[in-house]
């Protein structure tokens, strides 16, 4: 960790953009921050900027006065405007840094208003604790999860669905891949947050002002009578969600990693398997054969290269572990977030690397001097030392700025890994041929 006072170039970003992209997910669902105004504007643009879609976040925009003697009324006065301009069936509603250091009672403002306002009983307000100097994006999302299912889930008939719990940031086409395969499974399902549509519209003349898809609110009540949880992503942290429909609902719980590479894909195939009493579908048989061949294509290329890995822990622990499986040396292992867990997890995998957790791009920047790495694999945030160090850059992850095609970018399953491999191997032969242009 870190022994700097000061992060310098963050690994990770704010608590509350991690709860936008769970209220993104949920239909019909308006995000609102607590707090002061830039914190949405710098939010928006920093997801407008990666998914490339116009993303709203209202703001109750405290000012000094609101600093001094509390923001109850401006947070009245936001809920009634989202009501009024976007006419949502629920809002997410997140505190920021000033509201928590001003310590306003959010649950208590809230209910304030319902008892106020009759006319807006019918619309979900889910309150979620977010402040930004506590932990990273990653546990802003966790926090959002489990803030939306504690506001809705709730018991009536037993259902015969598996509940997909997506425990981390993943990319709109990870969602949609997730949901082919559980459709191509024949297996009912309720996926939560499902982001695929809404941070990866079509083009149009008109569009909504919320976007269009999203798990419905009906869905999220009826994650309570399902036969069990899935949560992927839940590796190391974010079980949160699903613990809690275990221990309220009795519906069982399989925390699992992010579906990344051979076996951490095969550990997803065999739980759903497991739960379903259903083979998986020949279609992915295949494409688990692919990936093999892939792998073997690729592997004199791929065998001790010295890699840096860096990003939301999840995504790095499961890359870590595709990493073992196809000879490459991690030989740093990096994240924003304070986890302990991570740590653990990440030595198991490759106990040679070295393990940052807690970190800023200056610590990484140390270690990836020290291992003299030959690949880096992780956001775009890590450009300045590949550029620098004139080391090849892999872009996987969030945030990705200065690239196209983050919505559509997808590590999970056999088929993503096959073309994670084709990734790594093409970014290695580029820079090959780039350094034999350069040298006389
Ligand atoms: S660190 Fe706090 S104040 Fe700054 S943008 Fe993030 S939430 Fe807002």
């Amino acid at each position: 960790m870190s022994q700097s006072r000061a992060a310098v170039n963050p690994c990770s970003m704010c608590m509350p953009l991690g709860s936008v992209l769970v209220f993104r997910g949920i239909d019909g669902c308006m995000p609102l921050f607590h707090g002061s105004q830039g914190c949405s504007t710098y939010m928006r643009l920093y997801l407008a900027h990666h998914f490339r879609e116009s993303v709203d976040i209202a703001s109750s925009a405290l000012s000094e006065k609101a600093a001094v003697y509390g923001g109850a009324a401006n947070l009245k006065k936001g809920l009634k405007n989202v009501i009024k301009g976007y006419s949502p069936k629920a809002i997410g509603l997140s505190t920021t840094c000033l509201a928590e250091t001003i310590g306003d009672d959010v649950v208590r403002t809230v209910r304030e208003f319902l008892e106020e306002e009759p006319d807006c009983r019918s619309i979900t307000i889910i309150p979620v604790s977010t402040p930004s100097y506590a932990d990273s994006h990653e546990e802003g999302y966790s926090a959002a999860l489990l803030a939306t299912v504690k506001a809705l889930a709730e018991r009536s008939k037993p259902n015969r669905k598996l509940n997909l719990v997506v425990g981390t940031m993943i990319s709109p086409a990870e969602v949609r891949y997730l949901k082919r395969l559980l459709g191509d499974w024949a297996a009912e399902f309720i996926l939560l947050p499902d982001i695929s549509r809404t941070f990866d519209a079509p083009i149009s003349a008109d569009p909504p002002r919320i976007p269009a898809g999203g798990t419905t609110l009906e869905e999220i009540r009826d994650t309570a009578n399902s036969l069990a949880s899935i949560t992927v992503g839940a590796w190391a942290n974010h079980r949160a969600a699903g613990e809690y429909l275990e221990k309220e609902f009795s519906v069982p719980h399989y925390p699992l990693p992010l579906p990344i590479g051979l076996k951490f894909t095969d550990m997803l195939m065999g739980r759903i398997e497991e739960i379903t009493g259903l083979h998986m579908p020949e279609a992915y048989e295949q494409e688990r054969g692919c990936l093999l061949d892939a792998i073997v294509d690729a592997h004199k290329l791929l065998a001790d290269v010295r890699t840096a890995v860096y990003g939301d822990s999840e995504m790095v622990l499961g890359l870590l572990n595709f990493m073992m499986e196809l000879g490459i040396r991690p030989l740093v292992a990096a994240t924003g977030g304070l986890s302990k867990a991570f740590e653990k997890l990440a030595k198991e995998i490759a106990p040679e690397a070295v393990v940052l957790a807690g970190v800023d791009f200056s610590d990484i920047d140390g270690e990836i001097a020290a291992q003299e790495i030959e690949l880096m694999v992780g956001p775009f945030t890590g450009r300045q030392i590949a550029r620098a160090r004139k080391i090849p850059l892999l872009r996987v992850g969030f945030p990705n700025h200065d690239r196209f095609g983050a919505s559509r970018q997808s590590l999970l399953g056999y088929q993503g890994a096959a073309g994670l491999v084709d990734d790594l191997a093409n970014t290695l032969l580029e820079e090959r041929e780039r350094s034999s242009e350069r040298s006389p």
